[in-house]
């Protein structure tokens, strides 16, 4: 299956990611549905800072290269590794819907 990451700009100041890809390497978190599938990152890419316009555009071009499946990084949905939460992670994941693929919340 290939996949493709949405991160939060400024968390990505301080977060290296490896939570995330520690998650899809052991299939924790939400990857553990995929445990019987094999991965390939197409990318991960960051939302471009407030308010996440960024997004959908950059996705788009994952999916151009194959993605199936994006997931929405931790880092969107909960207030880690600092606060505070993101505003607008409701409308990114809708604008990304919005372009035919599966869109899943949240990656550890
Ligand atoms: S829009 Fe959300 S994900 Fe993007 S930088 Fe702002 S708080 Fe982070």
């Amino acid at each position: 299956m290939k996949i493709g990451l949405v991160r939060c700009e400024t968390a990505m100041r301080s977060c290296p990611g490896t939570a995330c890809f520690a998650a899809i390497k052991n299939r924790t978190g939400s990857f553990s549905e995929f445990a019987g599938d094999d991965i390939d990152i197409i990318g991960m890419i960051s939302c471009g800072g407030c308010p996440g316009r960024d997004a959908p555009r950059q996705v788009k071009e994952m999916i151009r290269r194959g993605a199936e499946v994006i997931f929405i990084c931790t880092c969107l949905i909960k207030p880690i590794p600092h606060p505070p939460k993101c505003a607008y992670v409701d409308e990114i994941a809708d604008a990304i819907s919005a372009l035919g693929v599966r869109v899943v919340m949240g990656t550890h």
